[in-house]
């Protein structure tokens, strides 16, 4: 296989997001994988940048049509999965692909890709502080902010399932980490 698979999974506020968007800046040769889901638009989100946002029934379509290398109910009635065609889309391309998903899809693909694929978790300080983030971050209703907090401490107990972990105390220093962990799993 030319590219390589490079999954960042965490607790939803652990901080992600932002580590990904800085390591695409960087010179790795790292394309995000876009997945498909069905929960709607956040503002400043793009179709078919951020997701391929699509409705429960084109979601359903596309499970039974087998077109997903992996999928989850990740919240209740909320939809994600990494289409094939996505993967195979940034492989042939020549690029490294780097995956946003959560901690289930993240250690799925690990299986399925074993030694091609880097699986990284970021650690957020405390579930205390990922709450305060969550809050700060008002981009979701308070029970969701709820289901992401309980979620979170299961979550953290399958962190022993991944190659790397890496705490997001200092944003700086955790980009520093996830990007020497890449550069020396790609090189
Ligand atoms: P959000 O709604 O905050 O964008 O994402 C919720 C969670 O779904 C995040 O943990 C995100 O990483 C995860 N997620 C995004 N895309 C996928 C995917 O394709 N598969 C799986 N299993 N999880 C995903």
């Amino acid at each position: 296989m030319k590219g390589k698979l490079i999954i960042l999974s965490a607790p939803s506020g652990a901080g992600k997001s932002t580590i990904i968007n800085s390591l695409l800046k960087k010179s790795l040769n790292l394309e995000f994988s876009i997945s498909a889901c069905n929960r709607g638009m956040r503002a400043g989100e793009i179709d078919k940048k951020d997701y391929y946002f699509i409705s429960t029934e084109e979601f359903k379509t596309k499970i039974n049509n087998n077109e997903f290398v992996e999928w989850e109910e990740v919240y209740s009635n909320h939809f994600y999965g990494t289409l094939k065609s996505e993967v195979e889309r940034i492989i042939n391309s020549g690029n490294n692909v780097i995956f946003d998903i959560d901690i289930v899809g993240g250690i799925n693909i690990k299986k399925l890709y074993k030694k091609d694929a880097l699986a990284i978790f970021i650690m957020p300080p405390s579930v205390d502080e990922l709450e305060k983030r969550l809050i700060n971050r008002s981009t979701d209703k308070l029970e969701d902010i709820k289901n992401r907090v309980n979620k979170a401490e299961q979550e953290i107990n399958q962190s022993k399932e991944f190659d790397k972990i890496i705490i997001n105390d200092n944003l700086e220093t955790a980009i520093n980490e996830t990007y020497n962990a890449i550069t020396k799993f790609i090189s």
